[in-house]
């Protein structure tokens, strides 16, 4: 197992102490640095190395300093313990690609219990990915879910769970916001990521307020004004996250959500970073 040396990032609080390897890499003092928590290898060409680095440069021309990686070159809803071992590898060397301005969640799949255990030792408790990320092959608030979400809460990693509300049915296996708030309910001690926040972020903000290791994700759904400023009135600032799922949807279209919320500054830096860095610092020991 590695030995995680934690460090006190310039002018952050012990709480929301970071490993090593998530130390700010910019020029930004590190409690002002902007963290996308959602981004994928897929919408962009070439290699994993060749996205990365076109992703960055974009990331670059925002303000963006870290991107956090999940799931490979292709979207796979069912990945068999093969497809996930490919697309953890993937994310694997998008991090050795720029260790400094990379980082990654584990895919796992619950209908693969074994696969999925093995791949969060492997990426997590022996490598450096920082999260676990689920996707749409069963509803998150089944008891399949349960031996990953304890395994998480050991590698002490917060679940980026993907959470669509549709207007019609949602897709086999997609869970809904109430789907991860049952989930949540039934691990206290665990700390989830809402992604997307249902779409549907009406709906979904107030499905999850109860839940408080919940955490509103406001990436993906159409840019629109009022989401991130619903999430924050319902919520607090302190369980809301910015990220993008670039590159399926443009940073910048993402970021505007959170700059045209007219926050205070110290709300807008909890949401574009200081959510993320303290959801990622796990506790020394
Ligand atoms: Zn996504």
């Amino acid at each position: 197992m590695l030995i995680r040396t934690l460090q006190a990032a310039a002018g952050v609080a012990a709480a929301s102490r970071l490993p090593q390897r998530l130390a700010t890499a910019g020029s930004e003092p590190a409690e002002r640095s902007v963290w996308d928590a959602h981004v994928h290898l897929t919408g962009v060409a070439g290699s994993v190395e060749q996205r990365v680095d076109g992703l960055l440069k974009i990331a670059s021309r925002v303000g963006i300093e870290r991107l956090i990686f999940c799931m490979g070159t292709s979207f796979v809803p069912d990945p068999s313990p093969a497809e996930l071992r490919k697309q953890n590898d993937e994310v694997l060397r998008a991090i050795a690609h720029a260790p400094d301005r990379v980082s990654g969640m584990v895919y796992v799949n619950p209908k693969q219990k074994q696969a999925s255990l093995d791949e969060m030792d492997r990426c997590v408790r022996e490598g450096p990915m920082v999260g676990v990320k689920l996707w749409i092959a069963l509803e998150c608030s089944r008891p399949e879910l349960d031996p990953i979400v304890r395994r998480a809460v050991e590698l002490k990693v917060p679940l980026l769970q993907h959470a669509y509300d549709r207007t019609a049915e949602n897709l086999p296996g997609e869970s809904s916001c109430g789907d991860v708030a049952i989930l949540a309910a039934r691990h206290p001690d665990a700390r989830f990521i809402c992604a997307h926040t249902g779409n549907d972020w009406e709906r979904g903000i107030r499905t999850i307020r109860n839940v408080q290791n919940v955490w509103a994700e406001v990436c993906g759904s159409d840019p629109t004004a009022g989401f991130v400023e619903m999430a924050v009135r319902e919520l607090g600032a302190e369980r809301v996250v910015y990220g993008s799922d670039g590159g399926g949807r443009s940073f910048a279209s993402q970021l505007a959500k959170v700059y045209s919320a007219g926050l205070p500054a110290a709300d807008q830096r909890l949401i574009l970073g200081g959510n993320i860095r303290r959801l990622l610092a796990r506790v020394p020991g």
